[in-house]
């Protein structure tokens, strides 16, 4: 496959994710834009824009497209918001989600280490400025706060720990999977006033949160 293959491959792609989902043409533009095939191991390059999760080594995986993009677009974001973002794994959700808010934006951590260094390079390399850091979400990037949003690409089984919750700002949201392998829901929290308001969007598989 040569550029111009996956630059076609990548385009119908997003032509079925458009006639599947109801999300944004920005977030299917995001994804147009983002080079999926250098973020997945060389191996499985061929398989890049087949709407799949894909293995990314230390036992973790990245996410379907279709998946991405239904999650961008929940995390509902526009250009200059401020994002966190727990689960670097490739770095290819954070490079889409980037591709809207813009430079600068998005703050990810990944808890396994040679994940965090290899996406950060990589991130580095496709020009995009995104602060990639190695730890647990509970803890990192608390001198950030407040994000405008913050995602989950791993599923904590009691629902969103309340630090992460604490670190968006009232009128912000959390989009994460939660619950235990076989029964995880993706829910989309909206930091209100008075308290959270939660909405189901349905069942889903992802690694649990460590
Ligand atoms: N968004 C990623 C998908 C990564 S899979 C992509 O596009 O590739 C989920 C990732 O969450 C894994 O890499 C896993 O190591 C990480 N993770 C699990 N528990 C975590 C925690 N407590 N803090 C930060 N990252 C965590």
């Amino acid at each position: 496959m040569d550029d111009a293959d996956r630059e076609a491959a990548r385009r119908e792609l997003v032509d079925a994710l458009r006639r599947r989902l109801d999300v944004d043409e920005r977030t299917l533009a995001a994804i147009e834009a983002v080079p999926r095939h250098a973020f997945v191991p060389e191996g499985r390059r061929s398989r890049a824009y087949a709407d799949r999760p894909l293995p990314i080594g230390h036992d973790q995986t990245i996410s379907a497209p279709h998946m991405v993009a239904v999650m961008t677009d929940l995390l509902d974001v526009e250009p200059g918001d401020r994002v966190f973002e727990i689960g670097t794994g490739c770095g290819y959700h954070a490079a889409v989600v980037a591709e809207i808010v813009g430079p600068g934006n998005v703050y990810s951590v990944e808890y396994e280490p040679d994940l965090a260094g290899s996406a950060r390079e990589r991130l580095r390399r496709l020009g995009y400025d995104v602060t990639v850091c190695a730890g647990d979400g509970r803890t990192a990037f608390s001198d950030e706060a407040p994000f405008d949003a913050a995602y989950l690409t791993c599923a904590p089984t009691d629902g969103v720990p309340d630090q992460i919750v604490d670190r968006v700002r009232t009128g912000g949201r959390v989009v994460a999977p939660v619950g235990r392998a076989g029964t995880q829901r993706l829910v989309r929290l909206t930091i209100e006033e008075e308290g959270v308001d939660r909405e189901d969007h349905g069942g889903v598989r992802f690694v649990p949160m460590r």
